[in-house]
């Protein structure tokens, strides 16, 4: 190669990086702009999070009316946790959950209030860099749709906003793997940025006394890979919806 078309081509290469940036400032710029409703609630999610590094999403897109999203997602961070997240005014509600949902209603799980995160988020799965926010592997472990879980004769919606606000928020699951009536409860301890609360199930026909759900599913519901085939980066299987392994 002559030394001439060498500096052409690297001249080309630095055009090409310089066209990526742009393209991707001008889609975070656009995710800012369609943010603006929800601006002030995503903005925390935003904050912590580089996108340009993570292949999470920046949040914005908008979603047509109807069920409310539920997911649960396995996350490798500098500890395992479950993130528990619900639907709910266009963000979804979300909650660490050190050691998972437990199917035995005499079971309490501590779940920490995090920031909203946007509703794109339900279907990221892969690995957040090392060294950015939350780093680490992140599986889709169960999801599907919630509703209400009062029994009082509310609006399902406004039912919702207010037990989230009262801080004793009902709610059913029709997920994959969970099912029935749950209620998270706010505690009073901890910083009330950073809101406690318990992650417990009801009395009814999925509850399962003695058993260990986070357990008995090791696989992504997605795309059925476990945990390390995630981190490997290998293809996605075809998936038995619910399937134990
Ligand atoms: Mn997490």
């Amino acid at each position: 190669m002559t030394e001439k078309s060498e500096r052409a081509e690297s001249a080309e290469r630095a055009e090409r990086t310089k066209k990526v940036r742009a393209g991707r400032s001008a889609k975070s710029t656009k995710a800012a702009a369609a943010g603006t409703a929800d601006g002030a609630r995503l903005a925390e999610y935003r904050r912590k999070r580089d996108f340009t590094r993570t292949a999470e999403p920046s949040g914005g897109a908008r979603k047509a009316a109807g069920k409310l999203a539920y997911v649960i997602q396995k996350h490798a961070a500098s500890h395992l946790h479950f993130d528990l997240r619900l639907e709910l005014d266009g963000v979804m509600k979300s909650w660490a959950v050190p050691k998972g949902p437990s199917l035995d209603p005499s079971v309490k799980r501590l779940a920490m209030e995090v920031e909203d995160h946007p509703i794109e988020y339900n279907k990221f799965e892969g690995t957040i860099p090392q060294g950015e926010y939350g780093g680490g592997t992140v599986m889709v472990w169960d999801r599907g749709s919630y509703t209400y879980g009062g029994s009082d004769e509310v609006d399902p919606v406004e039912g919702l906003r207010r037990g989230y606000a009262k801080g004793d928020f009902k709610f059913e699951l029709r997920g994959k793997r969970l099912h029935g009536s749950w209620v998270l409860v706010r505690t009073r301890r901890g910083d009330p940025k950073r809101a406690q609360w318990l992650l417990i199930k009801h009395r009814d026909e999925a509850a399962e006394p003695g058993s260990d759900v986070v357990e008995e599913y090791q696989t992504s519901v997605a795309t059925g890979r476990t945990m390390d085939e995630i981190t490997a980066g290998r293809r996605p299987r075809s998936v038995r919806s619910g399937a134990k392994s």
